[in-house]
C-alpha cells in the first residue's frame, strides 16, 4: 500500500488524538470523530501519572490474590458485579490465567521497551506546540501502613529494574515520609520515595492536544458515533449513527473501552473490558502536595491546579452504566484514616471513566486483518503514560508500512 494521505480516527481520547497528531507530523490529513467529545471516556478525570517505573502489566500474581479476597465486595478496591455475564466471566478467566510470574515477566519486557520512550514522546508533543505542561513528580510517594505491606511493591520495582528499566527509589520510615509530606497520618509506617516520574492534569492536557491537532489543520467532529467501518478496497468508509458516511485512506480505531464492536469485524479477538475508576477533586488543605499513592488501598492523590484529584477503584462493568456512588464512598472510607486533615465533605467534580483493559495486560496497537484499519487502544491502567508513544509508533508504522519492533507484542491480532 502507498502511504495514506488521509486518516479517520475514531475516538478523541489520549490514544486517538496522539495518533492523529503524529499522523499529522507525517503530512497525513486527519479527521477525529468522537461519539461525545474530547476526552469523554477514560482520558478526563484519571490520576495523570506518567510514571515509567510503575507502568507494568496489570495481571500479576498479587492481583489474583487481592481479587479472590475481595472480588464481590462493593467497597473493595476491585469490584465485579455478582451477576457477571458470560463475556465478563470469560475475560476474568483469561485475566486470571495471565496472573503468573512468568507471563508477567514476558509482558513486562514489552512494557520496558515502551517505557524507555514514553516521556520522550511527551517532550516531542511539547516541542510541537501542545500547550499544557507535564510536571516533574520529584519525588512521588508510595505510602504503606506496614513495612510488610511495602515488601511486594519493592520486589516489583526490583523486577522492573531487572527488565532493563532505570528505577530510582529509596525507602522511608513512616516518620521520614511525614517529614516530607506532613498530611500523612500516624498510620503510615513505611514509604517508597520514587524519583524521575512526572504527572499532568489529564483533562486539560488532552484538550490542549486536541487544540494542537486542530491548529495543525485536523478536523475534530464531536457528538457522532461511528457504528461500522468498511474496507472499500481503495480506502475505508465509516458509517455513523446519524446516517453520515466519512471516507479516508485509512482508519484508526481508538475507541477506548468501546473498541470491540468496531474492531471485531477486522479479526481483533482480544476483548477490551471496561475497568471503571472513579475520582473527585478536593481543596489542597490536608492533602499531599506531591503525587502520592496508597498502594494497598489503591487510592491515588495527584495535584491538579489549586486542588488535588483523588482517584481509585477498579469496577469491571459496562462503560455506559450509571456511576455507583458506593464506589466514591469506598475511596473516601479508604483514604480518610490516612489523611486525617482532609475534608472529604468538600469534594466536587465526581467522575467515572472506563479503563480499556485487556486480559493479558498488553495494549492493542497495530494493524488488523485489513491493511487499511489499525487499532490504538487497550492500554488499561496506563493509557496516559503510554498513549503518546503508542500514537507515535502506530503513526510511523502506518506511514512507512514498517511496524516498529516495540509493537510486535502489542499486535491486535494476537
Ligand atoms: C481512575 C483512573 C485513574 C487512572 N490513572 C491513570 C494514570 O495515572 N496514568 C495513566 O497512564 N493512565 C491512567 N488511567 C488509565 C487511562 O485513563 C486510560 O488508559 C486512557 O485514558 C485510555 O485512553 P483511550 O484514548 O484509549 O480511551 P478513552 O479516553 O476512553 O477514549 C475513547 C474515546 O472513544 C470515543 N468512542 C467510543 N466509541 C466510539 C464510537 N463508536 N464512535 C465515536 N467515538 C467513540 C469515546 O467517547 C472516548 O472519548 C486511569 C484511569 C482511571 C479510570
Amino acid at each position: 500500500m502507498t502511504a495514506p494521505r488521509s486518516a479517520l480516527v475514531v475516538g478523541a481520547g489520549m490514544a486517538g488524538l496522539a495518533t492523529a497528531w503524529y499522523l499529522q507530523e507525517a503530512g497525513v490529513e486527519v479527521t477525529v470523530v468522537d461519539r461525545r467529545g474530547v476526552a469523554a471516556g477514560a482520558s478526563w478525570g484519571n490520576a495523570g501519572w506518567l510514571s515509567p517505573a510503575l507502568t507494568v502489566p496489570l495481571p500479576e500474581p498479587g492481583a489474583l490474590r487481592l481479587g479472590l479476597r475481595t472480588l464481590f465486595s462493593p467497597t473493595s478496591p476491585l469490584y465485579v458485579p455478582p451477576r457477571a455475564d458470560a463475556r465478563l466471566a470469560r475475560f476474568l478467566l483469561s485475566f486470571g490465567r495471565n496472573c503468573t510470574s512468568r507471563r508477567w515477566q514476558v509482558a513486562m519486557s514489552a512494557f520496558a521497551a515502551l517505557n524507555r520512550g514514553a516521556l520522550t514522546a511527551y517532550d516531542e508533543l511539547a516541542r510541537g506546540g501542545v500547550a499544557e505542561p507535564t510536571r516533574a513528580s520529584d519525588p512521588c510517594l508510595i505510602a504503606f501502613t506496614t513495612q510488610a505491606g511495602r515488601t511486594p511493591f519493592v520486589e516489583e520495582l526490583e523486577a522492573v529494574r531487572a527488565a532493563g528499566q532505570r528505577v530510582d527509589f529509596d525507602l522511608l520510615t513512616g516518620t521520614e515520609a511525614r517529614d516530607l509530606e506532613p498530611t500523612l497520618s500516624e498510620r503510615i509506617d513505611a514509604a517508597v520515595r520514587l524519583h524521575g516520574q512526572r504527572h499532568l492534569n489529564p483533562g486539560a492536557y488532552v484538550a490542549a492536544l486536541a487544540d494542537s491537532v486542530r491548529d495543525r489543520g485536523g478536523k475534530i467532529v464531536t457528538g457522532r458515533e461511528v457504528t461500522r467501518i468498511r474496507d472499500i478496497g481503495t480506502g475505508i468508509a465509516a458509517r455513523s449513527a446519524d446516517g453520515t458516511e466519512v471516507r479516508a485512506d485509512v482508519a484508526v480505531l481508538a475507541a477506548g473501552a468501546w473498541l470491540d464492536r468496531l474492531a471485531a469485524p477486522f479479526g481483533v479477538r482480544a476483548p477490551v473490558q471496561s475497568g471503571r475508576g472513579y475520582s473527585f477533586l478536593l481543596p489542597r488543605e490536608g492533602l499531599p502536595s506531591r503525587p502520592t499513592y496508597f498502594a494497598a488501598q489503591r487510592v491515588v492523590c495527584t495535584p491538579a491546579g489549586d486542588r488535588v484529584r483523588v482517584a481509585g477503584m477498579m469496577e469491571f462493568t459496562g462503560p455506559d452504566r450509571p456511576a455507583d456512588p458506593r464506589r466514591v464512598r469506598a475511596i473516601v472510607d479508604a483514604a480518610r484514616p490516612l489523611l486525617p486533615a482532609a475534608d472529604f465533605g468538600r469534594r466536587t467534580d465526581a467522575w467515572v471513566g472506563p479503563r480499556p483493559c485487556t486480559a493479558d495486560g498488553l495494549p492493542l496497537v497495530g494493524p488488523t486483518r485489513s491493511p487499511r484499519v489499525h487499532v490504538c487502544g487497550g492500554h488499561g491502567i496506563w493509557g496516559i503514560a503510554l498513549g503518546p508513544l503508542s500514537g507515535r509508533l502506530l503513526a510511523e508504522s502506518i506511514v512507512t508500512g514498517r511496524p516498529a519492533a516495540e509493537l510486535t507484542p502489542l499486535h491486535p491480532l494476537r
